[in-house]
C-alpha cells in the first residue's frame, strides 16, 4: 500500500480517525505538536504518544513522499527547491527574504492547464493534482531546511503562486490552508497567506464562501477580452464581465481587497490606453483592489514577449495613481536562479531529457 503524507490530514481528520479508534482527541494535539513544533521526521521520536496511535498512524502514513532533487541559492536570499515526487515528477518551492518575513512560493500542481502564453508552468500540461499532504510538505521542507541554520527563522508568509492553477485543485488548497493556519500547528496567520488564480468564476464564489480570511489575488494581465484571451486562453470560457461578477460577490461575502496582478509585457498590454481602460475596469472597486504591476521574466520558449521599458512601466503606474487606483510595482526575488514560476523545473527536465 502506498502511504499519504502525515500533512495532509487536517487536525479535525486527524482527531477523527483516532477518536474512531478509541483515542482521546488530546492523542492528536499531541502528534500535531510533534509535527508541526517540535518538528520532528519519525513517528518513533513521538514518545509521548500512545504507541498504539503510533502503529495505527505509521501504516497508513510517512513523513516523507518527496526528496530535494535540486537547490538553487540567489545572492538575495531566495531559495529555489526542485522536490522530486515518488513518481518521479518535480515540482518546484521557492523561499523568499523580505523586510517583513520569510515568504515560501508553493506549487498546487505538476503542470498546469490552463496554459497561458506567456508562462513556464504552462508549458507541460498538468499529470496531475498535488495531494494536500504534498503541499504542506513542501512548506515543511523549507521549514526544517530553517531549522537546520539554526537562526530562529520562521516561515511567516504564503503565496499558493507556484506551479498549477489552485482553484483546480480545489479541496486539497483548501486542505491545506486549514493545516498551516492551524493554531496548534504552524500558525501561520491566515492574513499573511495569498492564493492566486487565473480567474475560475465558479470556485471564486466557492472561496468566498468558504469564509477562509487568507488573501485573493487574481492574474488579470490584460484589461479587454480581446487581449486577455490573446495572452490567456481561459479568457474564452470566462470572460472579463464573469470574472468581475464573480469578484463583486467575493468583495460583498468577505469584505477583504483583492490584489490584481498584472504582468507588464512589452508593447503587448503596456500602453497608457491599456492603464486607462484598467482603471475604468475597477473604478467601482477602486478602494478594495490593489494593483500590483509585475515585471515579466523572460521565458525561453516564449520569446515573443519581453519585459516592458522602465518608462512604460512608470507612465503604467503614474496612470493608475492618478485614476485613484492603488497599486505598486513589484519587487522581484532570484532572478539570477530561474524564479519564473515553472522555469526552472521546465529547464531541469530539458536537461535530464537531453542527457
Ligand atoms: N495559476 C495561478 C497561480 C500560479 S502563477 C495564476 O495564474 O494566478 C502565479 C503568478 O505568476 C500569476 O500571476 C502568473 O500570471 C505569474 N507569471 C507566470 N509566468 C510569469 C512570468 N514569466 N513572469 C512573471 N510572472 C509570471
Ligand atoms: Fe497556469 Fe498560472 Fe501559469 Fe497560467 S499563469 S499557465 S494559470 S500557472
Amino acid at each position: 500500500m502506498v502511504k499519504e503524507s502525515i500533512y495532509g490530514l487536517t487536525f479535525e481528520q486527524l482527531a477523527a480517525s483516532l477518536l474512531e479508534r478509541g483515542h482521546k482527541p488530546y492523542q492528536a494535539s499531541l502528534v500535531w505538536e510533534y509535527l508541526y513544533r517540535k518538528r520532528v521526521t519519525s513517528f518513533s521520536e513521538m514518545s509521548d504518544v500512545k504507541k498504539e496511535c503510533i502503529e495505527m498512524l505509521s501504516e497508513s502514513f510517512e513523513f516523507q513522499t518527496m526528496q530535494q532533487h535540486v537547490k538553487q541559492e540567489s545572492e538575495d536570499g531566495t531559495i529555489k527547491f526542485l522536490f522530486k515526487l515518488r513518481d518521479g515528477n518535480l515540482i518546484e518551492t521557492v523561499l523568499m527574504k523580505h523586510k517583513y518575513g520569510l515568504s515560501v512560493c508553493v506549487t498546487t500542481q505538476v503542470g498546469c492547464n490552463i496554459g497561458c502564453s506567456f508562462c513556464a508552468s504552462g508549458l507541460l500540461a498538468k499529470s496531475r493534482d498535488l495531494s494536500s499532504g504534498e503541499i504542506v510538505e513542501q512548506i515543511m521542507n523549507v521549514q526544517l531546511h530553517l531549522d537546520q541554520r539554526n537562526q530562529d527563522e520562521k516561515v511567516s508568509h504564503i503565496v499558493v503562486m507556484g506551479i498549477g492553477e489552485p482553484f483546480d485543485n480545489f479541496e486539497n488548497m483548501i486542505d491545506f490552508i486549514k493545516v498551516v493556519i492551524n493554531h496548534k500547528g504552524l500558525a501561520i496567520g491566515a492574513r499573511h497567506i495569498t492564493v492566486s488564480t487565473s480567474g475560475l468564476a465558479n470556485r471564486i464564489y466557492e472561496f468566498a464562501d468558504s469564509q477562509l480570511p487568507v488573501n485573493l489575488a487574481i492574474s488579470l494581465h490584460a484589461p479587454n477580452n480581446e487581449l486577455r484571451t490573446r495572452i490567456m486562453k481561459i479568457n474564452r470560457a470566462i470572460p472579463i464581465e464573469k470574472l468581475m461578477e464573480s469578484l463583486d460577490y467575493y468583495l460583498e461575502k468577505t469584505n477583504k481587497r483583492i490584489t490584481i496582478e498584472y504582468i507588464l509585457l512589452r508593447d503587448v498590454n503596456d500602453h497608457k490606453e491599456e492603464a486607462e481602460q484598467l482603471a475604468d475596469l475597477l473604478q467601482d472597486k477602486k478602494q478594495k483592489v490593489y494593483v500590483n504591476l509585475i515585471p515579466y521574466n523572460p521565458v525561453d520558449e516564449h520569446s515573443q514577449y519581453q519585459r516592458s521599458e522602465e518608462e512604460s512601466v512608470l507612465t503604467f503606474y503614474d496612470t493608475l495613481k492618478k485614476r485613484g487606483i492603488n497599486c505598486k510595482i513589484r519587487q522581484e526575488h532570484g532572478t539570477d536562479i530561474d524564479a519564473a514560476c515553472g522555469q526552472l523545473r521546465s529547464k531541469q527536465i530539458k536537461k535530464e531529457k537531453a542527457q
